[in-house]
This record gives C-alpha cells, structure tokens and sequence, in this order.
C-alpha cells in the first residue's frame, strides 16, 4: 500500500515536472522568439538612428554651405555698395538695414548650425596651439564697430604671469568669447566691456585653466531671470526694435563649455552691469606651430598678387573687389583645374582656394600645386563648416583656413599672416645664404 502511494506520488510529481518543463521550455521557445524579434527591431532602430544621424551631418554640411555662399554674395556686394561714397550718402537708410539684415541672418545661419552639431552629440573637441592674446586682439577689431555703435569701450586686462601660448579648443574658445563679448557689447550703452584673462594652476599637479571673465556695465540682468537666459531661445524683452538676436548665444557658450569640461558663471546687477565667468582647462603649447601668429605688417598696402580659385561668379568678384580695393593685384580661376595651369604660368604671393568645385576640386588643386611648390601659402576660402574640413584640408598641404562669409579685418589678418610667414621663412633662407657667403 505504501509503496503504491509512494510510487503514485512519484508518478504525479514526475508527470507534474515534465508538465512544469515542458510549459518552461515554451515560453523559453517563445521568449526567444520574442528576443529575437526585439534584437531585430533594435538593430533596425540602430541602422536607422545612424542613417538618420549621417543624413543630419550631411543636411548640416550641405545647408552650412548652401548657404553661407549666397550669403558671401549679399554681405559682399552689399559692402561694395557701401563702399560708394556718393550711392552709400543717398541710399544710406536701405543700405544700413541691408547690412545689419544680412549680418543677423549670418548670424542665426551660424548658431543653428553650432547648435545641430551639440545636440546631436558628435561635436568633436580639436586640440590646437594658440596665442591667447592674438586671439583676443583680432577678436577686439572685429568687434571696433559694434563697439563704436553704441560708444562703448573694449579693455583687456591680463592677470599676473599669465600663459599666452596655449593648446585647446580654439574654434570652440573663441565661440564663446565672440558669443559673450558679443552681449556684453550688446546690452551696454556709453559704457565699458572689460575683458579679465587669467591663466591658474589647479589643485593637482601641473594642471592648469584658464580664466575669462567678461563684465560689462549694461542694463544688467534680474536675478530670478540668470538662469533662464542660458536656455534656447530665451531673450529678455527689452524696448528695442531692432535686430538684436535669436536667443541662442548663451545656451551655445554653455554647451559649448560643458563641452571643453569647464563652467560659466553669471553675476549680475539690473543697471549695473553684468560678469560671465568662463574657466576650461587648458595645456601650455607643446610645439612649435601656433595656429595664430602674429603679423607684423601692419598693412596691405604692398603689391602681392594673389590668385582667387572660386567657380562661384559673385563671389570671385566680392573677393576681387575686396583685395583690389586693398591694392592687392589678383587673377581669378573657375576651378582647380585652371588654378593649377594659372601657377604654371605665373607667379603667385599667395592662393585663395575655395574647396567644393567642378572639374577638380580644392584639395587636388593643393595637392598638385604643393608637388611643385611648398612655401606658398594656400588658404582655404570656403563656405564649409569650418570644423569637418580642418583635417582634410591640413592633409592637402593648405596653410589656413578662412570661412565665407568673414569679418574683413580677420580676412587681411589672415592673408597677412600667411604672406608673413613665408616672407620670415624668406627672410631666415636669405639670412643663411649671406652667413655662409654664398
Ligand atoms: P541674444 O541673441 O538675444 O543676445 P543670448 O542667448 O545671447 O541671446 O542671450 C539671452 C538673453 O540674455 C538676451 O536676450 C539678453 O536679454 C540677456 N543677456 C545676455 N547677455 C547680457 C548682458 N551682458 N547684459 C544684459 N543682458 C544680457
């Protein structure tokens, strides 16, 4: 009797566990399926995601420089008719509002795309040598007018044994800057912007950041609203008509300095006047080939001759104009084809390659020109987004780069600098020549 009852337990906890297996290895079977379909759908979803993210690139590139090109042509033309006396006295109202019009669209064409790069998460940080106080000091002739507009004084102060040749960021650093001087300048009527450079040295060894703080003493800002101003779009209303921004400055200096792992603070008094403090971490330059180095001429006023590669017929003609207006002799190309036939047969101080052309491009163009020569400078003139090219266009042998469209005083100072350059390679060349008497 027990042994049935036992065997009978058996059996039914037996049958019990192969009915428990058996459902287990079912919904096994069918969490697998599941699984696997899932796996399916996320790998699409990935595909997808980076499609869709090489296609925002791309949109970003082909917008950035779809754009900036015809744009080159409206602030250059408009330039050139500013430039006529006689027009610029009888159309003055038009021509200014064409200007300030055209600047502001450069402007927001420029911040929406720095802001598509951040929020999509690609933004890459490039590591280059610089000179602080360089940068600051082309930044300040860029701003002369702007200043002047609303009679405003610009200052740079250096702290005590600051560092002047850094490494980092500098495209980015500079962003910022021009974004922040930029409001301080803004938002400050017959006052004075000062700008504090300081170079620290962190708690850990060897390490240091640099310091800038911007204070101006403007209109100020109310406290509850400090925060607030660092988001998207986010402008204070203010008794103005004119253009005075899209409200993307801040939340791009922002982004842009998490991105360089540094902070920015904001004090600030209604009536006042207000101080951004930015502080990044920086290295001292390791080698010896600063991005920016100081011109010494101090004007164009010499006859270089420079060839202009551009396919684009209005622009040709902007930067035509604006170095023949500067007694810079030119000679245009339409692609790099003809460019290289033009170096054959004459001689060049100096090349502005645009890069996206017909029958051959700027890159080949530069490559072919640097097989016969290596001292003349190449410039990158071009509408492309600065930051996806850097690479390409040092790995083609180019010098520099200048974007379309750009501010005239930073236009020369490259030029000159460039020129400049080859002229002290020139001039160390010649110097060995006489030392060694031959
Ligand atoms: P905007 O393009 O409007 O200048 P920003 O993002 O650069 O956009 O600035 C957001 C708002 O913060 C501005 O509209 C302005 O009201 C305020 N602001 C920024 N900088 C200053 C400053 N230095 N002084 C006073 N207000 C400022």
């Amino acid at each position: 009797k027990i042994i049935f009852l036992f065997s009978a337990i058996m059996i039914m906890g037996l049958g019990y566990m192969v009915f428990i297996l058996n459902r287990s290895s079912k919904v096994k079977s069918n969490l697998n399926r599941t699984l696997k379909t899932q796996n399916l759908e996320l790998t699409k979803a990935k595909e997808t995601a980076e499609q869709l993210s090489q296609m925002k690139t791309r949109f970003i590139n082909t917008v950035s420089h779809e754009l900036r090109t015809p744009l080159y042509a409206v602030i250059g033309v408009t330039g050139m008719l500013m430039d006529d006396d006689i027009l610029y006295k009888k159309r003055k109202e038009p021509l200014d509002a064409l200007r300030l019009s055209s600047d502001y669209l450069l402007r927001l064409v420029n911040d929406i795309l720095e802001l598509g790069k951040l929020e999509g998460g690609k933004a890459k940080t490039k590591q280059l040598n610089f000179r602080i106080d360089q940068l600051l000091r082309e930044m300040c002739s860029s701003f002369k007018s702007i200043a002047l507009d609303n009679n405003n004084k610009l200052h740079v102060n250096y702290g005590k044994d600051t560092e002047l040749e850094l490494q980092g960021d500098v495209f980015r650093i500079q962003r910022i800057l021009m974004n922040l001087v930029g409001n301080a300048l803004k938002y400050t009527i017959n006052g004075n912007v000062y700008i504090h450079v300081q170079t620290l040295k962190t708690i850990e060894k060897d390490g240091m950041y640099l310091s800038i703080a911007i204070e101006d003493d403007g209109i100020g800002i109310p406290p509850e609203r400090q925060n607030e101003i660092f988001n998207e779009f986010s402008q204070l209303e203010r008794n103005t008509s004119t253009f005075k921004g899209s409200g993307l400055g801040l939340s791009i200096a922002k982004k842009l300095v998490h991105l360089l792992n540094g902070t920015i603070s904001l004090t600030s008094e209604p009536n006042k006047g207000s101080t951004f403090t930015v502080q990044l971490p920086i290295v001292k330059a390791v080698d010896e080939v600063p991005l920016c180095q100081k011109s010494n001429l101090d004007n164009p006023h010499k006859e270089y001759k420079v060839l202009i590669v551009d396919d684009n017929r209005i622009n040709r003609l902007v930067t035509k104009n604006i170095l023949e207006k500067n007694n810079f002799e030119t000679v245009a190309a339409q692609n790099g084809k003809e460019a290289v036939d033009l170096f054959l047969e004459q001689k060049f101080d100096l090349i502005l390659m645009d890069l996206n052309m017909p029958v051959m491009d700027g890159y080949t163009a530069s490559k072919t020109i640097r097989s016969y020569d290596n001292e003349i400078p190449i410039i990158a003139l071009t509408a492309n987004d600065m930051e996806s090219i850097v690479d390409k266009v040092m790995d083609a042998g180019l010098d520099d780069i200048i974007t379309k469209p750009y501010d005239n005083v930073q236009f020369f100072q490259t030029i000159l600098k460039n020129l400049d350059k080859k002229k002290s390679i020139k001039g160390i060349v010649d110097n060995l020549i006489k030392e060694r008497g031959t």
